[in-house]
């Protein structure tokens, strides 16, 4: 086998020619067999040569790039100019101070972006990738990662091709190729030779790493791997890692160079009017003129909103949602209408077949998991299954017409392959028959894989009876194909009002119900088609129920979400009175309204619109319902979570304002057109999320609402001051000092603030809401201007009382910040009471943070040569209880305003309203 590889080592520099050589050719050049695929120790041997078949990672920005991205923006220039012009005016030491407190400004928010990107490279990691590969004559589920040149790998609607493969055979096969080439709309394949000089984007006989499936099945030889295939060449020219950006950051980024430009505007006129007006010296008005630009511009903030974006998608990993695009987090907080599959999101996706129920009467089966033991019961009385000639042909039909398989490990039955198909696998084997064994007796020849919009799935077996053709599916879908049926095992014309019957009885039980029947073939036929489906002609041997019962947390969560204003609409394929009963079981509010498939497509858009409020289970629903309902709930102003996995839910999944696939049982299709991905498929872990996304929503709020004040106090301290004439009450040095301690020590506290009570006891926000709502607005203004009085108070107070210049200005500086401390306070809850234990203690980080700002600033007013750098002055304790009682009475005051809100039954607007 060795040759094998130093073959394939020489044919790299004909690389690009794979796709010109026969297919049995490649195979040999790469020494492996089609049949059997490579052995494991050559498969080892080769990862060994070849590496492991991954991209190469985007290079990341350098450290020195990152940093010299945080100084790219107007204020810093505007500082480094004022420290040039102070060192020119002959004060180094000024000029000195504002460089390090920009280098200190810098480097937080250089290590804080470096936080947030790692905290979302990390989470995408998560994310495993599987394929399914032939080694040592078996399929196995390996990771992407493991392949190596040579292996045999097949593919399946909504498989991610995991390298270059060149096709050995191919049914159907239809790549969506713009991952590779950019365009969009899937391509034909099969596995016939071109000519040499055929371009990437025609080689038909090719897949190429990281295009998509779309339809068909096909097997084929991995060529290349990793950084040689056509993708890894290519990557250094993508840039597939997303940008830190969403929305709400670029709106912010707007605000920001609007803010700026207005504040270079007003700061040039304040020094116009301070020099020409007021006849201030230069020297003294530039440095009002830059603390004002200083003082006015939020520069920590964007860093702050990407620190609590980032630590919300970290908790909903943690959740087990991994959040792909970070534009999700916000609107998850947003999300109205969560569209959710049913089987295996809501339920837990175990099933066991219950009842078999025929012509003759229904025979019960005990179950337990998937362990082929069980007893038949018929109206109580044990039943031996082998004395019953019609239950063997039902289990024959259950077990051929299957994809599954059950293995035993241990003292449990473990599947691979459908749940569904699971459960019938198991009835069959409880039933008395050997799988291998049947299987061996009637080879498959052809197979009509299921699909829901087709609804059953088809089987041709050749055996010494003949040839047949085996059906099973939804039984609207195979009761038109069946002329007769097995009764007191002979055929009878079939009686389909009795079978109607049946249905409707186990379906209003929330049975998931599968009829299987049966077809001798006339000749040998090698091929199944539809037509040959469709033409009918079969005989019904007998109809499966099971049950899937409901998962717990998904039942609270259903609750959660219903409190929470959120409304869940169920989408399933099943058969309307099976999810109106499981609809019920999760507590959906009665009565429990369906629409099945059949009706949507009779409805115009208008019509669908109109009974969409009053309907949240959608039966023998496809995939194109799906983007039907997602498009009529936006219509009526909703904004929609829809969850998917097959490849077919991709376009639904993107248009929906949060798409969301399922991890475990979800095509990589769906995953790659999801925003969110649920680890364990669960609905409970999409509702936790959704609370994770208000949360972070409140947090950016509240980070906002926290610092836009100390910009607004301190610049309307200094504009106040060049109005009255005095001399300025703090130096551009101690603005920066109290930008800093605010931004690193407080601030950031507010990214980890736990859920406030209610966050799910609120409607949900209004998407067309403004991030500042009227009543943040006013909160920033009323505080602001708190501040600004009790510092301008303050100052004008001390130096009456004979202060010096140096002290008065300290006490601005710990007044500023002290106020700043008791604030948070207030800001930790936007509109309920701070005063509670709760409201106190909430938060360890946010204590920590005090505690440090309390530190530090006791050593800007006492320590010599911070006092020096900052021209501040020892304060008596006197000036600190003044300083201190400022900071409880702001406390109070924001406090008498949330509740004289509260009392006015105002609830404030983007603090959220409660549902009731
Ligand atoms: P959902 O995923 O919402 O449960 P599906 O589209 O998978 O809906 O299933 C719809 C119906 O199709 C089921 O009620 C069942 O009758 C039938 N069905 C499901 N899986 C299979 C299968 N593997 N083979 C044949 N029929 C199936
Ligand atoms: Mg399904």
């Amino acid at each position: 086998m060795r040759n094998g590889a130093t073959e394939h080592d020489a044919a790299e520099h004909r690389a690009g020619l794979w796709h010109a050589q026969p297919a049995d050719l490649v195979l040999r050049r790469l020494g492996v067999d089609a049949g059997s695929g490579l052995d494991d120790t050559e498969a080892a041997h080769r990862r060994h040569l070849f590496g492991r078949n991954l991209l190469p990672s985007r290079p990341a920005r350098g450290p020195l790039r990152r940093f010299l991205s945080q100084c790219n923006n107007v204020l810093i220039y505007l500082l480094l100019a004022a420290s040039a012009i102070t060192f020119g005016i002959g004060d180094h030491l000024d000029a000195a101070v504002i460089l390090v407190v920009v280098l200190i400004n810098a480097v937080v928010g250089f290590l804080q972006e470096g936080n947030a990107e790692r905290a979302l490279q990390g989470i995408r990691s998560l994310l495993p990738f599987n394929t399914t590969v032939l080694r040592e004559g078996q399929g196995r589920q390996l990771p992407a990662a493991e392949l190596v040149p040579g292996d045999i790998v097949h593919l399946a609607p909504g498989d991610k091709v995991p390298a270059d493969v060149r096709l050995t055979t191919a049914r159907g096969l239809r790549i969506d190729e713009s991952a590779l080439t950019g365009e969009s709309g899937a391509v034909d394949k099969n596995p016939a030779p071109l000519a040499d000089d055929t371009v990437i984007a025609e080689r038909s006989c090719m897949a190429y790493s990281g295009t998509i499936v779309r339809h068909g099945s096909a097997a084929g030889v991995v060529v290349a791997t990793g950084a040689v295939t056509e993708i890894g060449r290519i990557s250094s020219l993508l840039n597939r890692i997303e940008p830190l950006d969403t929305p709400l950051l670029r709106k912010l980024a707007a605000f920001g160079r609007a803010l700026t430009g207005a504040v270079l505007a007003v700061g040039s006129a304040m020094f116009a009017y301070g020099t020409l007006v007021r006849g201030n010296s230069v020297a003294e008005m530039f440095a009002a003129a830059v603390g004002f630009a200083v003082a006015s511009v939020p520069e920590g903030l964007p860093a702050v909103i990407t620190v609590t974006l980032a630590i919300g998608v970290r908790r909903m990993a943690r959740r087990r949602a991994i959040v792909r695009r970070l534009p999700a987090v916000e609107a998850l907080g947003a999300v109205t209408v969560i569209c959710t599959d049913k089987t295996g999101t809501l339920t837990r996706n175990e099933m066991a077949v219950r009842q078999v129920i025929t012509a003759d009467g229904i025979l019960d089966v005990g179950a337990a998991g998937y362990a082929p033991h069980g007893r038949f019961t018929c109206a109580g009385a044990d039943v031996d299954p082998n004395t019953q000639a019609h239950l063997r042909g039902i289990a024959l039909a259950c077990l051929l017409c299957n994809d599954a398989q059950l293995h035993q490990r241990g003292a449990q039955w473990e599947l691979s392959g459908d749940p569904t198909e699971g459960a019938l696998l198991s009835m069959a084997m409880k039933a008395g028959l050997d799988a291998v064994r049947e299987r061996a007796a009637h080879p498959r020849v052809d197979v009509i894989p299921f699909e829901s919009e087709h609804g059953y799935m088809a089987t041709l077996h050749v055996s010494l009876g003949g040839a047949r053709v085996f059906l099973k599916g939804a039984p609207e879908r195979v009761l038109p194909l069946c002329d007769s049926e097995s009764r007191l095992g002979r055929d009878a014309p079939v009686a389909v009002p009795a079978w109607q019957q049946r249905i409707a009885v186990a379906a209003g039980q929330g049975m998931r119900l599968i009829a299987v029947a049966m077809r001798a073939a006339k000749a040998q036929p090698a091929h199944l088609n539809f037509p040959d489906v469709q033409a009918g002609g079969f005989t019904l041997l007998g109809i499966l129920a099971m049950v899937d019962a409901p998962r717990e947390e998904a039942v609270e969560a259903v609750a959660a979400c219903l409190a929470a204003g959120i409304r869940v609409k169920m989408i399933t394929g099943d058969h309307p009175a099976t999810a109106a009963a499981i609809g019920e079981q999760l507590g959906f509010p009665p009565p429990v309204r369906t629409l099945g498939g059949a009706q949507i497509d009779a409805m115009d858009d208008a019509a669908l619109g109109a009974v969409l409020a009053a309907t949240d289970v959608f039966a023998r629903a496809t995939p194109e319902h799906k983007l039907r309902l997602v498009r009529a709930l936006q219509a009526g102003g909703a904004v929609v979570a829809m969850t998917g996995d097959g490849v077919n839910d991709a376009p639904a999944l993107k248009r929906a304002d949060v798409g969301v696939a399922m991890g475990g049982k979800g095509t990589e299709a769906a995953k790659e057109a999801a925003q969110i991905v649920l680890a364990d498929d669960n609905f409970a872990t999409l509702a936790a999320s959704v609370e994770e996304g208000r949360v972070v929503y409140d947090n950016i709020r509240k980070s906002i609402v926290f610092t836009l004040p100390t910009n607004g106090g301190e610049a309307g301290m200094l504009m106040l001051a060049v109005l009255l004439g005095i001399t300025l009450p703090v130096t551009p040095v101690q603005i920066l000092w109290v930008n800093m301690i605010t931004e690193v020590s407080l601030s950031l506290a507010l990214a980890f603030e736990p859920p406030e009570e209610n966050v799910m006891r609120r409607a949900p926000r209004d998407p067309g809401e403004p991030l500042v709502t009227g009543f943040l607005v006013w909160r920033i203004v009323f505080v602001s201007l708190l501040m600004m009085g009790g510092c301008v108070g303050l100052y004008l107070w001390e130096l009456g009382h004979g202060a010096s210049l140096a002290q008065a200005r300290t006490v601005v500086v710990n007044t500023l910040v002290i106020s700043h401390v008791a604030y948070l306070f207030n800001t930790r809850r936007l509109g309920a009471s701070a005063l509670c234990r709760e409201g106190f203690t909430g938060n360890r980080v946010a204590l920590l943070g005090m505690l440090a700002a309390l530190l530090c600033q006791g050593a800007l007013t006492y320590w010599n040569p911070l006092q020096a750098w900052f021209g501040t002055a020892a304060l008596g304790w006197d000036a600190w209880a003044r300083i201190a009682g400022f900071g409880v009475m702001l406390f109070l005051a924001v406090e008498s305003e949330k509740a004289w809100r509260r009392r006015r039954g105002r609830p404030a607007r983007g603090a959220g309203a409660s549902v009731t």
